[in-house]
C-alpha cells in the first residue's frame, strides 16, 4: 500500500515511511493510494472478535510490509494488556435507540489512548529496525498531549515535545502531562490558543532543514497511522449491533476532524453508515460548513469540552480531497486561499456530496450540562462534556427525524471519562467522579514543563537545545 499527500506534490511513501513523516512535505496529509474494501462477510466476522484481533485485520491490509503479521498481532496484544476494561472498547446500551461507545479505557482515560497506545509501540519497531532516533513534536489542546506523552515516554528512539495553550487546558489534563517523569518527555505551556500551537507545530514541520535536523515527527491526528488504528472501533461497534446487514449512525464529538474522518475511512472500506453526526460545542466551524456549505474561520472561544476549542479541523482537508475527487491541485489551492481568508467554499455539489454521509449540530455549554444531567437522571450514567456534546447532537438529530430509517441504531462515541473533567460533571449532577485507582494520586505528584511565549524562534531553539538528535548523535543537554 502506497500513501499520496492530498496536495500532490510530496513523494508517495510506504506505510512506515508516512507514519515517520505525519504530515506531508508539501504541507498536506497523507491518505493511502487506494481503499481496501472488507466485503460483507468479512464485516459480519467481527462481530464478538477481541478487539484487538479487530484491530489487527483492520490494519493488515495498510502495514504492507512494514511489520509481520505475528509482530503486529504481539504489538497490538501488548498496546491493549493497560486498558482498564477487558473487552477495551465496551459499547453500552442508553435508551431504545443510542449507545455508548466507552474509549476511555486507556491510561489517561480519553479515547486517543486507543490509537496512540499502539502509535508508539508502532514508532518503536520500526526505528529500532533502522536505528534511527526522532524529535516528536505536537500541539494539544489537552488529551492528545497526555495520549502522546504515555506512547511515548522513556523510549530509547524518541524524544517528544508537547505543546499546549497555557491555561487553556484542564487540570488533570495538564497534570496528567506535566506529572510524567521521563527524560525524554517536555512539556511547553504556549502564552497562546490551540490554533497558536499547532500554526507552531506546522511551521516547525514546514521548515525543511530544522525538520531533517531533528527527524521531526508527529503524533496528533494528522499521522496517518492513527487514523488507521482507529478505524477499527468503528468496525467493531458497528458488527456488534448487527453491520452489515443493518446500517448503523455514529455521534461523534469533533474538533480536528480525525476521529470522525476515522469513521468515514471504514465506511469507504465497506461498512453500511447511515449518517456520521458530527458534534461541536460553540466552536462550531464544522456543524456552520455543513449547515452553509462554507468553511470559514472564527475565534476560538474556550468551553467546557476544551479538546473541541479548535477553529481549524486539520483533518478536514482529507475529506476535501475526495470531494474534489482527487484533485490535489485543487486541494493544494483550495488550503492556500482558506490560509489566506479564512474561508473556503468548495461549491454546491461538493457540499451536497458531504451532506450524504455528514450532519452537524452543535451544543453550548448551557445544553452540555443539560444532557450530562439528563443523562444521568434517565440512565444513571455519568458522562464527560466531550460526550455529552456527542449524545446532545444525536438527540437533537433524532427528534428532527435526520436519520431516515427509524431503526438505525445510533452510537455515540465516548471519548474521555467523566472523571478527567470532574467540575463539568460535578455542576451538571452535583456528583465528582472520582479518578480510577492508577490516578488516584495525581494532584500530589510534582509537575514540570516551560513557559514560552507563541514565538516560533524561541521554541525552535527549544527544541534544538533539549533534543537528541537522528541515529543517536547528543546535542545539546537535556
Ligand atoms: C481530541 C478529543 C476530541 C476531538 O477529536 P478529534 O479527532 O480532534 O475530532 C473529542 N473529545 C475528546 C475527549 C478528545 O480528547
Amino acid at each position: 500500500m502506497r500513501y499520496v499527500s492530498t496536495r500532490g506534490s510530496a513523494p508517495d511513501l510506504s506505510f512506515d515511511e508516512a507514519l515517520l513523516a505525519g504530515l506531508a512535505r508539501d504541507g498536506g496529509l497523507y491518505l493511502p493510494a487506494r481503499w481496501p474494501s472488507f466485503t460483507p462477510d468479512v464485516i459480519r466476522s467481527l462481530a464478538g472478535l477481541p478487539y484487538s484481533e479487530v484491530v489487527h485485520r483492520v490494519l493488515i491490509p495498510f502495514v504492507g510490509k512494514a511489520l509481520s503479521e505475528d509482530a503486529l498481532r504481539r504489538l497490538l496484544t501488548d498496546a491493549y494488556a493497560g486498558f482498564g476494561h477487558t473487552a477495551v472498547a465496551p459499547l453500552k446500551q442508553l435508551d431504545s435507540r443510542m449507545w455508548l461507545l466507552e474509549l476511555f479505557h486507556g491510561p489517561t482515560l480519553a479515547f486517543k489512548d486507543c490509537a496512540l497506545q499502539v502509535l508508539g509501540r508502532l514508532f518503536d519497531h520500526v526505528l529500532e529496525r533502522a536505528a534511527q532516533r526522532i524529535t516528536i513534536v505536537g500541539a494539544t489542546s489537552g488529551d492528545t498531549g497526555s495520549a502522546a506523552i504515555e506512547a511515548c515516554r522513556d523510549r530509547e528512539h524518541i524524544d517528544i515535545f508537547m505543546l499546549y495553550p497555557k491555561g487553556r487546558v484542564s487540570e488533570v489534563q495538564r497534570r496528567q502531562m506535566t506529572t510524567v517523569k521521563a527524560g525524554n518527555v517536555f512539556n511547553i505551556a504556549v502564552e497562546g490558543t490551540f490554533d497558536d500551537c499547532q500554526d507552531l507545530v506546522k511551521t516547525l514541520f514546514a521548515d525543511t532543514a530544522f525538520r531533517d535536523d531533528m527527524a521531526l515527527s508527529a503524533v496528533n491526528s494528522i499521522n496517518w497511522a492513527r487514523i488507521a488504528v482507529q478505524i477499527a472501533y468503528y468496525f467493531a461497534a458497528a458488527a456488534a449491533l448487527g453491520a452489515p446487514n443493518r446500517r448503523v449512525a455514529f455521534a461523534v464529538p469533533t474538533g480536528n476532524f480525525g476521529n470522525v474522518y476515522a469513521g468515514y475511512a471504514a465506511a469507504r472500506m465497506g461498512l453500511p453508515v447511515e449518517k456520521f453526526i458530527v458534534a461541536s460545542n460553540r466552536n462550531d466551524i464544522l456543524t456552520r460548513f455543513l449547515e452553509t456549505g462554507s468553511l470559514a474561520t472564527a475565534e476560538v472561544q474556550p468551553s467546557l469540552s476544551p479538546s473541541m476549542d479548535i477553529q481549524i479541523s486539520s483533518n478536514f482537508e482529507r475529506l476535501l480531497f475526495d470531494l474534489y475527487d482527487g484533485d490535489a491541485k485543487a486541494v493544494a489551492g483550495a488550503m492556500a486561499e482558506f490560509r489566506k481568508t479564512g474561508r473556503l467554499t468548495p461549491g454546491n455539489a461538493r457540499w451536497k456530496k458531504a451532506l450524504q454521509l455528514f450532519d452537524g449540530a452543535r451544543a453550548d455549554d448551557d445544553a452540555t450540562l443539560a444532557e450530562i444531567a439528563r443523562i444521568h437522571r434517565e440512565t444513571g450514567e455519568l458522562v464527560d462534556p466531550h460526550t455529552a456534546v456527542g449524545i446532545a447532537a444525536a438527540r437533537s438529530k433524532i427528534e428532527l427525524g435526520a436519520l431516515s430509517d427509524a431503526d438505525t441504531p445510533v452510537i455515540a462515541l465516548a471519548t474521555a471519562h467523566p472523571a478527567k473533567f470532574p467540575d463539568a460533571v460535578e455542576r451538571a449532577t452535583g456528583i465528582r467522579p472520582p479518578l480510577p485507582a492508577n490516578l488516584a494520586d495525581l494532584y500530589e505528584r510534582e509537575e514540570r514543563f516551560s513557559v514560552l511565549p507563541n514565538d516560533l524562534g524561541q521554541v525552535r531553539d527549544f527544541v534544538r537545545a533539549h533534543a537528541r538528535c537522528p541515529a543517536g548523535r547528543t546535542v545539546g543537554a537535556a
